[in-house]
């Protein structure tokens, strides 16, 4: 493949169209359904999936043979199946499997003065907007990348593109298609997934694991009906305290690290070297990409021992409270319960239904004065850690990110959750993963100011090129054995 030239055209199918059509799809509010239990009724899931089925559409002649379904199992989100056939006869066994979603996430607050989830805006490099980078991109940089070799007439096996719509739900629709288009999906030998991160925007950054994540909603009810805090306080004892010891059963407040030991996995040597370089590649940057408030330090000083705390250590996170009234409505009133949500990210090995367990037990059980405790688990995922790297993909990565990136490519975990991806490695165990993505430095995916840095989409793009091209050259390898 002359990458050159799949640059150039890439670059300009981006341009033209891709960001474009992602304009489009940012004033979409398409909610995941977890945000929007209504989202069929509201019909903006069917809109976005009309407006990538419309692009691809147009594609679709320049794919010989390929064809498009949006999938609808009864009252599942869709899914859009894109299947293009290989380029040797004999290839159709030997499949790709493309992955991104078009779910969004919900609004949050604190979006900057002109800036706001529905409200595309192209500012430099940057399109600002909920879902283009996450992961609205995904099926057109994946389309992008087979057009490119179409153009050139460089050769790759089938490739199945499968864009799900309830992955910020914790893709629950996901294990149906699985099953439903098994005979489709076939035996990938490579799985690429569009919906990740990257440390910097200079160099391909490949994950090599995701945590997995519990979460639920743990509720303390102590009275029926609030009461006179002057009048209880001191024979009631208060909801917002029994939650304050239920959590410090599970994590320890002054230092943050999570307290059951079998909440945690041993960390593989591999691992632990790679996050070692990752720091070095992202020095300080491993911190100063948070947006932190004037003042306020990361958890600990050294940079490759926060990489592994946000890639290999159990971590909690408080996501929202109930039971409070806001502050300017809050009267002298003993409150009758306080509601946590709270998610619990896994080490990537570790299986989340016992997770889950534990922490049912943990925090249900001898309730402090007797209180009403109660947890309701709401989602549980694995995580999932990378198989070893065939040469052949480690050559290719490395040759990619050079000429598309003029840097080396970098290993590391991430701290998010890809329900998929663990589906996959588990039903795929011999399937090779290139999982990357675009969400870098401030990208800011899930909060405000989400933006989708368009350069390094078309270089992911190009690299994904360059990858299939190469896995199509390792077949004649593999079938002389
Ligand atoms: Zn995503």
């Amino acid at each position: 493949m002359d990458i050159a030239k799949a640059e150039k055209f890439i670059g300009q199918c981006w341009g033209d169209e891709i960001v474009p059509t992602l304009v489009e799809y940012i004033r979409i509010p398409n909610k995941s359904p977890a945000f929007d239990p209504d989202w069929a009724a509201h019909g903006h899931m069917d809109a976005a999936v009309s407006l990538f089925e419309r692009w691809a559409r147009r594609k679709l002649p320049s794919l010989p043979g390929a064809t498009l379904e949006t999938v609808r199992l009864p009252g599942r989100t869709p899914v859009i199946v894109i299947d293009v056939p290989g380029d040797m006869p004999g290839d159709g066994a030997d499949t790709v499997l493309l992955y991104g979603h078009l779910d969004k996430q919900p609004e949050m607050v604190g979006w900057a003065d002109g800036f706001g989830p529905w409200t595309p805006r192209l500012d430099g490099d940057k399109l600002y907007g909920r879902g283009g980078a996450d992961d609205g991109y995904a099926m057109f940089g994946a389309l992008s990348a087979l057009l490119a070799l179409r153009e050139q007439g460089v050769p790759h096996a089938r490739c199945v593109i499968l864009i799900e719509a309830c992955e910020e739900s914790g893709s629950p629709d996901l294990p149906y298609y699985v099953d439903h288009l098994a005979a489709r999906l076939g035996s990938p030998s490579l799985v690429v997934c569009l919906d990740s991160g990257c440390g910097n925007y200079d160099q391909l950054w490949l994950t090599t694991s995701l945590r997995g994540l519990v979460s639920g909603t743990l509720r303390v009810r102590v009275l029926t009906e609030g009461v006179h805090s002057g009048y209880a306080s001191g024979v009631v004892p208060s909801s917002f305290r029994i939650m304050r010891r239920l959590l410090s059963r599970l994590e320890d407040e002054e230092t943050g690290a999570v307290h059951p030991s079998e909440l945690y996995a041993q960390i593989p040597a591999e691992r632990v070297a790679q996050a070692r370089q990752a720091a070095a590649a992202l020095g300080d940057t491993v911190f100063s990409e948070y947006p932190f408030a004037p003042g306020v330090a990361p958890m600990a000083d050294d940079r490759p021992e926060l990489v592994l705390n946000r890639t290999w250590r159990p971590q909690l996170a408080v996501t929202g409270i109930a039971g409070l009234p806001l502050p300017v409505d809050a009267g002298n009133v003993l409150l009758p319960f306080t509601e946590a949500k709270l998610s619990l990210r896994l080490p990537p090995t570790l299986d989340a239904e016992s997770a889950g367990a534990l922490l049912r037990s943990l925090l249900e059980k001898d309730p402090p004065y007797g209180a009403r405790v109660e947890i309701d688990l709401e989602s549980s995922a694995t995580g999932w850690n990378a198989p070893a790297l065939a040469p052949w993909l480690g050559q290719s990565l490395a040759r990619a990110s050079e000429a598309a990136f003029g840097a080396p490519p970098a290993y590391m975990g991430e701290g998010g959750t890809i329900p998929f991806m663990a589906m996959l490695g588990e039903k795929f165990p011999q399937a090779q993963f290139v999982v990357t993505g675009v969400l870098g430095p401030h990208s800011n995916a899930h909060g405000p100011n989400e933006f989708l840095h368009i350069p390094t989409g078309k270089r992911v793009s190009t690299v994904i090129a360059q990858v299939l091209a190469d896995h199509h050259q390792r077949i004649p390898v593999n079938r002389e054995k």
